[in-house]
This record gives structure tokens, sequence and C-alpha cells, in this order.
């Protein structure tokens, strides 16, 4: 009887001890979040152990997000003119997301949030590439996307291929993108995969303002661009092709996803009459790529690459996170 009893309660035991570990491992997965300071603090030093080198990603991302805002709050919009208003509300602050259909919450700030996960030595393992299309990417586009992603991050780069984004939706509010986004998106932010994901959109951004000035992409959260293929396409001359202007367009809002300029770090080096924009019409983040002005402010072809001090600010965001 005794034995029997003492061996119930060992099994009962293990059940539990079992049960918990379970729930322990399941909550480690839910907290490997970005920018999420109010996951469960407890897990992070298990789920740490194996690769986090001190700053785990949580750090990092929670550090930028209270540092991001400035520019990115809500309506943070830029006092920019036409075109570039890229800056819608920039994300709510810590918007919670499903990722890719899990119930596990994930909370990702505004853009320029999981800056130093993508990129930082300490940050993610992994960066997924994930493409969402309610219309074709150019050929081209996300290959080349990929490619300077590559250069400025020394990440496993994956690219799953790109999901369907089923909807007639012709005008696209900054919160029906982010929608779409968690909508439709299947993979998933962890600890140690950071997740972009860029939409190709029909119709066009409705940036909520007065001041209609056609964008042809917009980045409305951390991990979240849209890029306008039909925009995209009017705003070509005849003579400039629309892969190469959307090529210029995907990068760009890439580099808003990197926290430039002057997001992540502050350099004093931005635009002052279009925030989060550089100065230097060489640079692919110069406010004007993601405008329908492009081929009436650059002569020739815009610019497809980050310039010499963007790469800076991405090599010192690197080499600090
Ligand atoms: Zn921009």
């Amino acid at each position: 009887m005794r034995p029997r009893l003492l061996a119930l309660l060992l099994a009962a035991a293990l059940l539990v001890a079992g049960a918990c570990g379970g729930s322990q491992r399941s909550s480690d997965a839910g907290s490997g979040r970005y920018g999420s300071s109010e996951s469960d603090t407890g897990t992070s030093t298990e789920d740490g152990r194996p690769n986090d080198d001190g700053t785990s990603d949580e750090s990092p991302t929670s550090t930028v997000d209270p540092s991001s805002p400035p520019g990115t709050q809500a309506g943070g919009r830029p006092a920019a003119g036409s075109g570039g208003a890229s800056r819608p509300s920039g994300g709510a602050p810590g918007t919670t997301v499903a990722g890719g259909g899990s119930s596990q919450a994930v909370r990702v700030g505004p853009y320029g949030s999981l800056a130093r996960s993508v990129l930082g030595r300490n940050g993610a393992a992994n960066v997924v590439v994930e493409v969402i299309q309610q219309a074709a990417p150019r050929p081209g586009t996300v290959d080349y996307v990929t490619s300077v992603l590559r250069e400025v991050a020394p990440k496993n780069i994956e690219r799953p291929a790109p999901v369907s984004l089923g909807s007639d939706d012709t005008v696209w509010t900054a919160d029906e993108i982010r929608s779409a986004a968690d909508r439709f998106g299947r993979a998933q932010q962890s600890q140690s995969t950071a997740v972009l994901r860029l939409l190709f959109l029909r119709g066009r951004f409705d940036d909520g303002g007065g001041d209609e000035g056609v964008v042809l992409g917009v980045a409305v959260r951390g991990d979240v661009a849209a890029m306008f293929v039909d925009e995209i396409a009017r705003a070509a001359r005849p003579l400039l092709d629309p892969a190469v202007v959307e090529q210029a367009v995907t990068t760009h809002e890439l580099g808003h996803l990197l926290g430039l300029v002057d997001v992540v770090l502050k350099t004093g080096r931005v635009d002052p009459e279009h925030r989060e924009h550089s100065r230097n019409p060489q640079s692919v983040m110069y406010w004007a790529v993601e405008s329908d002005l492009i081929s009436q402010v650059f002569t020739g072809e815009p610019p497809r690459r980050f310039d010499r001090e963007d790469l800076a600010d991405l090599a010192a965001i690197r080499d600090s996170s």
C-alpha cells in the first residue's frame, strides 16, 4: 500500500514538474520579444544562455523603443512637404501582434525598433525577409533588397516563398497595412529570428492628412513596410525603369526599418525638412526616393544604395548591439 502511494505521489510530482517545465518553455518562446519590456523577465535567462552574449534581444529593443518615438510617435508625420511624408503614425509603439498565426503575443515597436535585433552582433541570429503581396513585386526587387541587407547584417538571412494577400483594397492606411501584415504574415518573430515584412500593395497610401503627397512606399512599424506597385509605375517616367524605382523605394523603406536616419542613433545629420531622411541626394535615404516626385527630383536614376554615412550608422548600430 505504502510503496504504491509513494509511487503515485512521485508520479504526480513528476507530472507537475513536467507541466511546469513545459509552460516555462512556451512562455520563454513568447518572451523572446522585440521591444517587449512587458515580457516575462524570469525566462530570459534560460533563453539567453545559449547565444545571449550579454545583451538579449530584449535589451536592445527595449532601449530603442523609448528612443525611436521622437520621430515616429503618433502624429509623427514630418513637417515634410510633398512626398517626404513617409511618416504616418510610425506604428503604435509597442503594438502587440500575433506572429504567424500563433497565439504568442509579440510586441514590435515603431520602425527602427527591430534595428538592433536585425543588425546587432548580439541580436537575432536569423533574419527572415517575408514578402506579402497583393501584387507581385517586379523581378529582381526582393533579390536586390536582400543583397543590400546581407551587406549590412551579418546574419543568416532567409527568404520564404511570398505570401499572397487576398484583398481588393486600393486605399491603405497605416493601420490597415499593419493589420494585413499580421493577418497574412506567417514567419514568427522570436528571440533568435527577426522578421521583416515587406508588403507589395496595389492602390495608394492614405496618410490620413490633407496634404496629399503621394508616397511610393511607407514604413509603418518596426517589422512592416509597404511598397505601392501602381504608384511606382506611375511615378517612373517613360525612360525610367519602374523596376529601378521599386528597388530604390524598397531599399529606402528597409533603411527606415533599420533605424535610418537618426531614429536609432542621434548623429544630427538628419534632413531638418524631412525627418528621418538623409540630406544627401546620393543616398537612397533621400526623401524624394519614396515620393512620386522621384522622376522630377532625380535627373538620372534614383539612388539605390546607402551612402557612406548611412553605412557608418548601420555599422555603429551593428557593433553596439
Ligand atoms: Zn522615407
